[in-house]
């Protein structure tokens, strides 16, 4: 593949500089005005000023992109969705907005449950195809890497069906798919009378069994009311740790359950959700080095009015980042650009912040800092160009989509007319 140099950037995102962003350097974008990149194979072979690198001689002899004036930035990095579902749950949304809560819902046969039964009634290919449409999406919202999370299946086989099509989707299809088992999603059905049952077979078999097989890099546990319990959540984590698989954690979303000091605890790579943090929690992570992943799609899909306290997260120093959570019960999106609104609205991130906790910051939480969620030579052609005037529009104009090229690896995988 010939080189390309990348010109017509006026706003070039570059987020150089320290990983992960703490504090006032979240901010800091390192924004190159009329930049240009030479790409060459699947890396930034250089990146600067245009008139930097149009003068080198590889850019003279490289084909030409010309973005002319498009934002453009690191492709984003959601390091937090649920990407292998069989069905939307769209009953149970008009029921909430009818009035009835989360909780009831799931009592009365809805919620995770339900995904978990109609996926196991679903065929790998028909799991698979969906998941290739909803990719594509991802990747035209500028989405470039992702992590997707079993625990619909909450069974060997059906845990193993959907680890296997994201590694098959993962060779397949062109967005990186980080793995991670969360069979400690919610108690499966079988096991409803005798959680720790399900707890100790986890720990003591199926979550070997899946570092064994090299399933999963990450374990997760939902630790919840009505899912699993601390000192539940910690049996497994451990269990995943003991044989190489990093923790996640979903912590203190609708309750308070000291998830998030677990997480600091076990030295997770990330505490996800946080809506429900007290003071202490907010100064253990920010002295910590778990990456506090909020999901502001979730409170609002679910109409709640009380979202993560990132502010006070950022002025901890902690490392915050932003997901979509994408999953068919509290936040189906795929949309980072809207998650971007949200975390700006409803949570006061400076827009800046929220694209740094959409780039850096997961790749940092994901383990992949050193080849992707910045633009840096050396690293992936990981890029996302939108067509507005100031990266700032990109949260601002919020519910549109305006990514008009996403390029992984040095290759256009999507791009509207241009
Ligand atoms: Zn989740």
């Amino acid at each position: 593949m010939p080189d390309l140099l990348i010109t017509g950037c006026s706003q070039l995102i570059t987020l150089q500089g320290p990983v992960p962003r703490r504090g006032h350097a979240l901010s800091d974008l390192a924004i190159i005005r009329d930049g240009a990149l030479l790409v060459g194979d699947d890396r930034i072979r250089a990146i600067g000023p245009r008139r930097q690198v149009e003068r080198l001689p590889d850019a003279r002899r490289a084909e030409k992109l010309n973005l002319r004036g498009r934002v453009v930035l690191p492709g984003f990095v959601d390091s937090h969705t649920h990407l292998i579902f069989p069905a939307s749950r769209v009953a149970e949304y008009e029921r909430r907005i009818e009035g009835k809560t989360y909780a009831q819902s799931a009592r009365k046969g809805g919620g995770i449950r339900s995904t978990v039964e109609a996926l196991r009634r679903t065929s790998p290919v028909l799991l698979k195809d969906r998941a290739l449409k909803f990719l594509y999406e991802f990747a035209a919202h500028g989405t470039t890497t992702l992590e997707a999370k079993s625990g619909y299946g909450l069974n060997w086989k059906n845990e193993v069906k959907i680890l296997k099509i994201l590694c098959e989707l993962d060779r397949e299809q062109p967005l990186d798919i980080v793995r991670t088992f969360l069979g400690a999603h919610v108690v499966p059905p079988e096991f409803s009378r005798r959680p720790n049952a399900w707890v100790d077979l986890l720990a003591k078999r199926l979550i070997p069994a899946v570092a064994k097989a090299g399933l999963a890099g990450f374990c997760d546990a939902f630790c919840e009311r009505g899912a699993f319990t601390l000192a539940q959540a910690r049996k497994v984590l451990d269990a995943g740790r003991a044989c190489g698989l990093v923790p996640r954690v979903h912590a203190e979303q609708l309750t308070h359950t000291g998830a998030a000091r677990l997480a600091v605890e076990l030295d997770a790579a990330s505490a996800d959700h946080l809506e429900k943090l007290n003071r202490a929690d907010i100064r253990t992570l920010g002295l910590s080095n778990v990456v506090c992943t909020l999901l502001p799609g979730c409170s609002f899909h679910l109409g709640l009015s009380h979202f993560a306290p990132a502010r006070e997260l950022i002025a901890a120093g902690a490392i915050v980042a932003l997901a979509t959570d994408f999953n068919p019960g509290t936040s189906p999106t795929v949309s980072m650009p809207m998650i971007l609104s949200l975390a700006c609205t409803q949570m006061r991130m400076t827009p800046a912040e929220a694209i740094a906790a959409a780039t850096i910051n997961p790749a940092y939480s994901l383990r992949l800092h050193d080849r992707l969620g910045s633009l840096d030579v050396g690293k992936y052609a990981d890029l996302a160009a939108f067509e507005v005037a100031d990266y700032r529009e990109i949260p601002y104009y919020f519910g549109v989509n305006f990514c008009s090229m996403t390029m992984k690896r040095g290759v256009v995988i999507h791009s509207k007319k241009m």
